[in-house]
């Protein structure tokens, strides 16, 4: 694996902070999130084949007809899950670990994560790739995320990386008041980002971003 880290050589640091200026080209302005995302080796989360495309905007296959998501997404959203709270987040809900990309930049800036996927073989991969970094303020579960994750309840945040169609009431419900939901929401073709705030036991705040494509949120487990 420390091969691999060096793998695309001197320039992947070089290829990373183009990749922060593109970031911020496009109106990302967290500096946090822009420092994490330059320090976090993103090829090591794809194929070897596909590692030279690492840091292009784009999102791509990581096997069983997932994608990691494009850099401006994962940028986007996690900007989009601090900004609105002005203290720091303790616990995180993560919804879609894929291959871990997003776990990693989290893992980074929030006290922990808590990271559910459905598909075991890429909760393997992520597990080895984020222990390869050494971040280990993670928990993993292997599961249909629908149901949220009740044990480690209320969460200042969470993050979803598939689509659904609806917004699945256990996300709302284990949202801490002052939390925020950040997720696409919609049928294929039509997904608008959203990020829902918990004003008070009662009261949601909707707000609507970005039109974006996501892979769908799926139930059960593979
Ligand atoms: N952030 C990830 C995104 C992977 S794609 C990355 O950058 O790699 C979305 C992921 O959500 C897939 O791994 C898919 O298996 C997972 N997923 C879809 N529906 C889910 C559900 N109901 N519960 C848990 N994970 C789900």
């Amino acid at each position: 694996m420390i091969q691999r880290m060096q793998g695309i050589g001197m320039t992947s640091l070089r290829t990373r902070e183009r990749m922060i200026k593109r970031l911020a080209d496009q109106g990302i302005t967290h500096n946090k999130v822009l420092e994490v995302m330059r320090d976090t080796p993103r090829h090591i989360f794809v194929d070897e084949a596909l590692a030279s495309r690492a840091y292009e905007d784009v999102a791509l296959p990581i096997g069983y007809n997932q994608t990691i998501s494009q850099p401006y997404i994962v940028a986007r959203m996690t900007e989009l899950l601090l900004k609105s709270t002005h203290h720091h987040l303790k616990k995180v809900l993560e919804i879609g670990t894929g291959c871990g990309y997003q776990t990693a930049v989290l893992a980074q800036l929030v006290d922990h994560v808590y990271s559910m996927e459905r598909i075991l073989p890429l909760q393997r991969k992520a597990k080895n790739y984020l222990w390869d970094l050494r971040l280990k303020n993670i928990s993993f579960m292997y599961a249909d995320g629908g149901a949220g994750w009740a044990d480690y309840a209320p969460f200042d945040g969470i993050l979803v990386s598939a689509a659904p169609a609806d917004i699945p009431p256990a996300f709302l419900q284990q949202l801490a008041i002052g939390g925020v939901l950040v997720l696409p929401v919609g049928m294929a073709g039509r997904q608008s980002l959203q990020r829902i705030t918990r004003i008070s036991e009662d009261n949601y705040d909707i707000e609507q971003f970005d039109a974006v494509t996501f892979v769908p949120f799926l139930s059960g487990k593979e």
